[in-house]
Formats: structure tokens, C-alpha cells, sequence
């Protein structure tokens, strides 16, 4: 069994934490609240960290010369400066994460759907995009998971979030545990292999190379390079494909073992997954129960099989 690590996450403070929207209220979100109990958390508030109070004005956001600026219309406060000021010290002094969980449509949170204007005042609609602080976090942590809590709705986004956290919080810690040897950064890939292959190929390829060649460098340097290339990894687009060939490779440990019955079954599942009419999860979950019907221990190491506890996967 897979002993998950706590992924360290950075949180905005108003989502089930602390009361400190703008109109004194607290979002109530079951997911993010669930998630808070496996996480690490770090939480923030922009807007109260630069000084605004609660309850507050209402900001907006605004385009000019292709920049984005937060205004407060009520009081004619051009707050730009301040909220990129105090993202750049938040972000840089932030220690090792895995993984930012943001409040949807937030001026300063958001990560998508925030409304965007033309003007100062926010009467002129101009698109919706990402908030200032979420667009700063985007821009210096590339390769870490962000998403808002309304983003975590769909299965397969919070499905991929979940698997990222938990995946990179679990080599953060080997990476920071004292004792942590070359053979363990090999049994981290090794267990991570279906799950690399699904998500990039090429790095799969790049990271067995760089452990094939480890004598080359100190440990500290094969480890570093090692996690910078793992995390690139799963930062790639996932395509359908990809976990439809994963699937049937993992399948092939088992197909002679099984009744025709239960071949056609899955055989069928994994054409409807392939044509977009089903989620993953029930692949995953039939792959799982055989590697446990058959005591496969290689498959059931498998980060792919076993991504995040068991609890994320639904939501009360
Ligand atoms: S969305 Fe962000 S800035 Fe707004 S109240 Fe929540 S934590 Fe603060």
C-alpha cells in the first residue's frame, strides 16, 4: 500500500479558513474543506495583506497596454503596485510546494473566469482571465499545480490536480528526507512509471537516461535535476490516447488470467473511455482490484493505480 505524503499547499484564506472576503464573509467549499485535512496548508489573503480591511471596497481589474492593474472604484485607489509587491515577497519566500488551491473569479485570486475590464471603473467588459496575484504565481511557478475551487468540480481536472500534488509532494520528500539514496530515487520512478509514460513519454525516456548515468553527479545534483525534469513531466497536456495505451499495457499482466466474460467487459469499457463516454476511473478501479486478486505487488506500487487516498476521490 502507497503511504501518502502530505502535499504542501498554498490556499486562499477565504475558502473555508478565514472571513476575509470582501464583504466579511468565508466561502464554504466541500472539496477544498475535505482536502485541507491531507494537505499541508499555507493560507493567504492578497487583498487583507496589503492593507485593505474587511469588509472592504470592491476592486476591479482593468487592461491598459496589455498590463493588468487593480483599481478600487469607490475610493480611486490604484492598489497595482502593492499587490505586486507583496506576490513577489509572498511567492519568493514561500519553502518547497506542491501544489496552489485559489478562489475562482477573485480579482486577485482567481485563475479563471475573473471578470477583466477595459476601464478604471469596471464598466467596460474586457474579457475574463486570471486575477493579479494567480497571474504572479502562474508566471514563477510554472510546473506547480494551480487550480480554484471551481475549476475541482470536474472530475478529471481535480483528478489530475490531486494526482500532481500528491506525486510531487511524495519526491519533495525524498528529496528533503537525510537519509534518501540513489536507490530509492529508483524505486520512486519505477513506481511512477505508468504514470510517466501517460503523461510524457519523452521525459519517461529523459529521467530513466539521467538515473542510467547517475554515477555522473552528486546525489543532490541527479535528485534536483531529477525532480526538475518529473515535475516538467507532469505539466504536459494528458491526452486520451496516452492513458487508453497505458491501460491496455497493464491490462496485458493480467489478460491471460482472466474469463472471457471479464476480458469483453473491460475490453468494452476501455473503448467507451477511448470514445469519450465514461471517465477513467472505473478502468483504474477494475485494474486495481485484479492486481490485488492476483497479489501483482509491482502493479500495485504503481502511483497510476493508486494516485491519492482513496477519500479525495469523491466528494460527501
Ligand atoms: S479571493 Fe483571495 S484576495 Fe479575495 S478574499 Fe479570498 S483570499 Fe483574499
Amino acid at each position: 500500500m502507497r503511504n501518502f505524503t502530505k502535499p504542501r499547499i498554498v490556499y486562499s484564506a477565504c475558502l473555508n479558513s478565514e472571513p476575509v472576503r470582501y464583504d466579511g464573509g468565508i466561502i464554504k467549499d466541500s472539496f477544498a474543506l475535505k482536502l485541507k485535512e491531507y494537505c499541508e496548508i499555507i493560507t493567504v489573503c492578497p487583498e487583507v495583506s496589503i492593507g485593505l480591511g474587511v469588509p472592504r471596497e470592491k476592486i476591479i481589474v482593468y487592461v491598459e497596454e496589455n498590463r493588468l492593474g487593480i483599481y478600487q472604484p469607490k475610493t480611486g485607489l490604484d492598489l497595482t503596485d502593492k499587490i505586486l509587491d507583496f506576490s513577489e515577497n509572498f511567492l519568493n519566500t514561500l519553502p518547497e510546494i506542491d501544489g496552489f488551491l485559489l478562489k475562482s473569479k477573485s480579482p486577485s485570486c482567481g485563475l479563471s473566469n475573473t471578470m477583466i475590464y477595459k476601464d478604471r471603473e469596471g464598466k467596460i467588459f474586457h474579457s475574463k482571465g486570471k486575477g493579479i496575484f494567480a497571474q504572479k504565481v502562474l508566471e514563477k511557478f510554472p510546473y506547480i499545480p494551480a487550480e480554484d475551487e471551481g475549476r475541482l468540480r470536474n472530475p478529471e481536472i481535480r483528478e489530475r490536480f490531486l494526482t500532481r500534488i500528491f506525486a510531487l509532494s511524495e519526491l519533495r520528500n525524498l528529496k528533503n528526507k537525510d537519509n534518501t539514496k540513489v536507490k530509492d530515487l529508483i524505486e520512486f520512478h519505477q513506481n511512477n512509471k505508468y504514470l510517466l509514460m501517460v503523461y510524457s513519454q519523452k521525459h519517461l525516456k529523459e529521467l530513466g537516461n539521467l538515473l542510467a548515468n547517475q554515477s555522473k553527479y552528486p546525489f543532490e545534483e541527479l535528485i534536483e535535476k531529477y525532480a526538475l525534469l518529473f515535475k516538467e513531466a507532469l505539466s504536459t497536456n494528458l491526452k486520451r490516447g496516452n492513458h487508453v495505451n497505458a491501460i491496455f499495457h497493464i491490462y496485458g499482466y493480467f489478460s491471460r488470467k482472466l474469463k472471457a466474460g471479464e476480458k469483453n467487459h473491460f475490453l468494452h469499457l476501455l473503448d467507451l473511455y477511448r470514445r469519450a463516454k465514461i471517465n477513467l476511473s472505473p478502468l483504474v478501479e477494475i485494474l486495481r482490484s485484479w492486481a490485488y486478486r492476483f497479489d501483482d505487488q509491482y502493479l500495485l506500487n504503481q502511483t497510476y493505480l493508486n494516485p491519492y487516498p482513496n477519500e479525495l476521490s469523491y466528494i460527501e
